[in-house]
């Protein structure tokens, strides 16, 4: 097998294997790591079509962590893809309305996140014994809700490694905050911070990005790692599920060999929709890659214009995974349409650093021919929730609702009726209010877990454990700070004052 190396998307020089890659989560340089080449698929449809989700999984992992051998790569994959998920399927298709929606939601958290959470610490726990790492690893994370959750829930107790949270006061939904403020686990930390998502996030690259700060931790025994969606870690078991989902359309005679399909992502970070790119560059017949933004739509001007321009008001939505206005995992798309130039990616993020915004070359916008991009409106997204459960009966989540919604629109616009396979983000049981709000404004009337029973209910669903464990749990974590006291708060908790 060929030997695939990561590079920074910031720097000519200097390549890492897969599992240094992993361990170190975001390059110095501050560009992301990016494999030398992408693999090809070097199995059939067919004989993927016979295989478990793990297997699966094995198959595409093996093309990009070359320097894992077979065991401790199968051992990391059936170590995370297990009973912690409610079917052994693992990731189901849901034939709706003419449409496949692809449940990444069946996992610990009941989001997407936990299809790479799962398998991320014992990535990262493999990876450190590969390199001989002594030093006790320290997962910062921002989140807008479902990464923070999903990385605690990965990493709780996992020996070796510490994990501190930050998300944005009042920008996650009051299920989610329940779900981490209630986290088990003496190596978990969760706070608040007084600002956005986009706040958090920066806030904690700038804490990665400290020198200084790199170097006591060291003397005291500590490293960082990042379990955001820019570890590299985080995105190769992402690229697995749509090879899956495509095998299994195969394998129930719902497509044929090579034919091509369009998928659709509900996109915040551009994370798992860079994964689902990154299948059609190694070969799975995918035709389009529909980006399907909130009003947060930073993406879909983009799309339309050539132009990144953060410089706009930050809107909270009932989809707030992805009230984003900083999609860090784009710069890997930058980097390959600038034809891999890391000079030119460079200069194109550092002017989104200082002028909040970067425009893109006519020959770059040629290699976006690919991706549609579009955005639902809040409006527009409670109402295909009611329309499709009215339709059909199933409840879908207002994360993949704007995706279904986007999906609605390309149809209109270009009567492409091809396939289509739309990424089911999170279970509408975390964000149970918006979601029965949208199907009925009354039920607002009711309190958080009456309408849980209440969608149970109406949706014949059972209601997931991860709902029913966090019912009469108690709050373990209430810390707030400012911005400005991130690195502090960090600091604090591992006691290296
Ligand atoms: C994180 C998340 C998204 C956005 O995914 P990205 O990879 O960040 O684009 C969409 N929906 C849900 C439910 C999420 O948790």
């Amino acid at each position: 097998m060929k030997e695939i190396l990561y590079k920074s998307t910031r720097s000519k020089s200097g390549t890492l294997k897969a599992s240094e890659a992993i361990l170190k989560g975001l390059a110095e340089d501050g560009g992301l790591f990016v494999p030398t080449e992408i693999p090809l698929l070097d199995i059939s449809i067919k004989e993927l079509a016979k295989m478990s989700y793990q297997q699966v999984a094995y198959e595409v992992m093996k093309l990009y962590f070359t320097d894992f051998t077979e065991e401790e790569l199968k051992n990391c994959i059936n170590k995370a893809y297990d009973e912690k998920f409610d079917t052994p399927q693992i990731a189901p298709l849901a034939e709706v309305d003419g449409a496949y929606y692809l449940e990444l939601f069946h996992g610990k958290t009941i989001a997407f996140k936990d299809m790479a959470l799962s398998i991320l610490p014992h990535l990262l726990t493999t990876s450190a014994k590969k390199n001989h790492v002594k030093n006790e690893i320290v997962i910062l994370t921002a989140t807008s809700g479902d990464t923070g959750k999903a990385a605690m829930a990965g990493f709780a107790d996992v020996e070796g490694t510490r994990i501190i949270v930050f998300y944005p006061e009042g920008g996650v939904s009051p299920i989610q905050e329940k779900q981490m403020v209630t986290q088990k686990g003496n190596n978990t930390y969760v706070v608040a911070i007084k600002g956005n998502f986009d706040q958090a996030q920066s806030g904690v690259k700038s804490i990665f990005g400290n020198k200084e700060l790199a170097k006591e931790m060291d003397e005291k025994g500590f490293q960082f790692s990042s379990a955001n969606s820019i570890n590299i870690g985080r995105l190769v078991p992402q690229v697995a599920y749509y090879v899956y989902a495509y095998a299994k359309l195969y394998a129930e005679g719902k497509i044929s060999e090579g034919q091509k399909i369009n998928v659709v992502v509900p996109t915040g970070n551009f994370g798992n929709i860079l994964a689902a790119y990154y299948a059609k560059n190694m070969g799975l017949p995918i035709a389009k890659l529909i980006c399907a933004s909130n009003e947060n739509k930073v993406l879909f001007d983009f799309f339309r214009t050539g132009e990144y321009d953060k410089n706009r008001e930050f809107i909270l939505t009932t989809s707030p995974s992805m009230d984003i206005l900083i999609s860090s995992n784009l710069e890997r798309l930058i980097y390959k349409i600038a034809g891999e130039d890391a000079e030119k990616n460079k200069e194109l993020m550092e002017s989104l650093a200082t002028e909040g915004k970067y425009e893109i070359t006519p020959e770059m916008r040629e290699e976006l021919s690919d991706f549609y991009g579009n955005y639902a409106t809040e409006e527009e997204t409670a109402e295909i929730i009611r329309e499709i459960y009215e339709k059909t009966g199933y409840i879908m989540d207002t994360h993949t609702a704007v995706a279904a919604s986007v999906y609605q629109k390309y149809r209109k616009e270009t009567q492409d009726d091809a396939v289509t396979v739309i990424a089911s983000t999170a279970s509408p049981f975390k964000f149970t209010r918006s979601v029965m709000k949208s199907i009925n404004p009354d039920y607002d009337k009711l309190s958080d877990f009456e309408l849980v029973d209440e969608l149970s209910k109406i949706g014949t669903v059972r209601v997931p454990d991860a709902i029913e464990e966090i019912r009469n749990a108690e709050i373990r974590h209430n810390n707030l700070c400012k911005v400005e006291e991130m690195e502090a708060i960090v600091k604090k908790f591992l006691e290296i004052e």
